[in-house]
């Protein structure tokens, strides 16, 4: 892997030019979380949070993987 690469994989950004190739994003709990929202900007790919507000307990874009969270809600769950 070159360090370019390893630098996307860090920062959770897509391979420039990757074409049909899947970004691979380590969400951790975000994945499957009914508060989860991607949001795609040319070559970038970002999950937001749909709890987060400014000066809020949750980051709008929070720093991935979540591996612990107050406000997940499991995706299909009640
Ligand atoms: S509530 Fe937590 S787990 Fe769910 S999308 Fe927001 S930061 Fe991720």
């Amino acid at each position: 892997m070159s360090k370019r690469e390893e630098d996307n994989e860090r920062t959770n950004a897509p391979t420039p030019g990757g074409g049909s190739d899947p970004v691979h994003i380590e969400e951790g709990l975000c994945a499957a979380c009914d508060n989860r929202r991607q949001v795609s900007s040319g070559r970038s790919v970002f999950v937001r949070c749909a709890l987060g507000t400014p000066g809020g307990p949750f980051a709008r874009y929070p720093r991935l993987p979540v591996l612990e969270c107050d406000g997940f809600c499991e995706t299909g769950g009640q």
